[in-house]
């Protein structure tokens, strides 16, 4: 399915140009237009799927071969030292596009910096809950 006044549908469809790395019946791959790092690129489906808990699972599976197969011509053509997969779920978690999309963010030696998490703690009671409230989802 493509959702008319999506943004990523159009870019990953071809109907609006976007500087695309990559194409393949499931997926196109375009630079991000705000890039965390040189060569910042997006993962995107041809179809709208919402977000990771709407996706289709083999269209999952093979984003992530793609996101490999990126990765690796990352490494050699840009000369980057590793690179990140970035997936935002939900406004909370940072996304802005409500399409899925996978950002593959090249790294260097020297930087640019990126944001990350500030390691907290979790005492055993509250590991036992958070276990017990998530397993009882599953
Ligand atoms: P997220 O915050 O995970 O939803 O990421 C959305 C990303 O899409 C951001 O990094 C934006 O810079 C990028 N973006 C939004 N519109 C465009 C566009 N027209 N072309 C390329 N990238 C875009
Ligand atoms: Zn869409």
């Amino acid at each position: 399915m493509v959702k008319d006044d999506c943004i990523f549908c159009k870019l990953a469809n071809g109907v609006i140009p976007a500087a695309s790395l990559y194409e393949d019946d499931d997926f196109r791959v375009i630079l991000d237009a705000n890039p965390a790092s040189k060569g910042h690129a997006l993962i995107l489906p041809k179809h709208h799927y919402r977000d990771l808990t709407d996706l289709d699972e083999a269209v999952g599976a093979r984003a992530l071969s793609v996101a490999a197969k990126l990765g690796k011509a990352m490494l050699s053509g840009l000369n980057c030292t590793g690179f990140n997969l970035v997936q935002n779920n939900g406004e909370t978690a940072g996304q802005t596009v409500m399409h899925f999309h996978i950002h593959v963010i090249p790294r260097y030696e020297g930087g640019p910096e990126m944001v990350a998490w500030k390691p907290g703690s979790v005492s055993p009671e509250e590991t036992e809950k958070i276990v017990e409230a998530v397993t009882s989802k599953l």
